[in-house]
């Protein structure tokens, strides 16, 4: 069974919610994908209005977009909000190393090994969905461990929408998480050294960033220098 990385919701409206939500987590539905409320209603046997309101709330989480009189589709990103959602990401996730090393007990290393092993043998098997699933839930797992449902909550939108930047700018099919940086966060937690953990996460989800969306702010191409290359030409053809 295909588990959601977000918390349940219920009812039908929640199942339509947490199938696209993690359609989109997963990278089977890219960007641009359209998602038209009647088909996807059918499929479900609910009604336009329930898939429109699990539309609207993954309108909400930054991973549809909702254009009026027009079928929504899978957002996609621009470098800017790209930039923005793993700026807020690092924050968070440094605090939830932060809170995980103090309450730290011989339950979550146990849990956490067993998915970095998960990991690695998803990753040996070639198994790229499963690889990007459970690096994504690498990091909704520790936030869990941190006792916050906020910040469990923050955690999914960001790990989520990050997902959906790395099928944008990242190479297709790919988390980017590498695994062993999550055992360096496992072993900084496991020394119970808050401040190592905290930047362990920190360089993480940098490397994460860069190795998916570039390490330099590439330059939007600026419209009005090209158009200005191209006028004197204009002016020779219209002589
Ligand atoms: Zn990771």
């Amino acid at each position: 069974m295909q588990r959601g990385i977000g918390a349940s919701s219920a009812g039908r409206g929640g199942r339509v919610y947490t199938v696209l939500q993690q359609a989109i987590v997963d990278q089977a539905l890219p960007p641009g994908t359209r998602l038209p409320e009647d088909s996807i209603g059918a499929q479900f046997g609910v009604s336009r209005t329930i898939v429109r309101a699990a539309l609207q709330r993954l309108a909400a989480d930054g991973l549809v977009e909702m254009k009026v009189k027009r079928t929504a589709t899978v957002a996609r990103p621009s470098l800017e909000e790209a930039r923005a959602v793993f700026e807020v990401r690092r924050c968070l996730e440094r605090e939830v190393a932060r809170l995980v090393a103090e309450k730290w007990n011989d339950g979550f290393a146990a849990r956490l090994a067993a998915h970095i092993a998960e990991e690695q043998q998803a990753a040996d098997g070639g198994d790229s969905k499963a690889t990007v699933r459970l690096a994504a839930e690498f990091h909704v797992k520790l936030a869990g461990m941190s006792g916050n449902p906020l910040l469990v909550r923050y955690v999914t939108e960001v790990v989520s929408r990050c997902s959906l930047i790395l099928s944008v700018f990242g190479r297709p099919h790919q988390s980017e998480c590498a695994i062993g940086e999550h055992r360096t966060i496992l072993e900084a937690l496991a020394a119970g050294d808050a401040a190592r953990a905290a930047a362990a996460m920190d360089h993480h989800v940098a490397l994460v960033e860069r190795r998916g969306v570039g390490g330099e702010t590439a330059a939007e191409p600026d419209i009005g220098e090209i158009l200005a290359r191209y006028l004197p030409l204009a002016a020779v053809a219209d002589a």
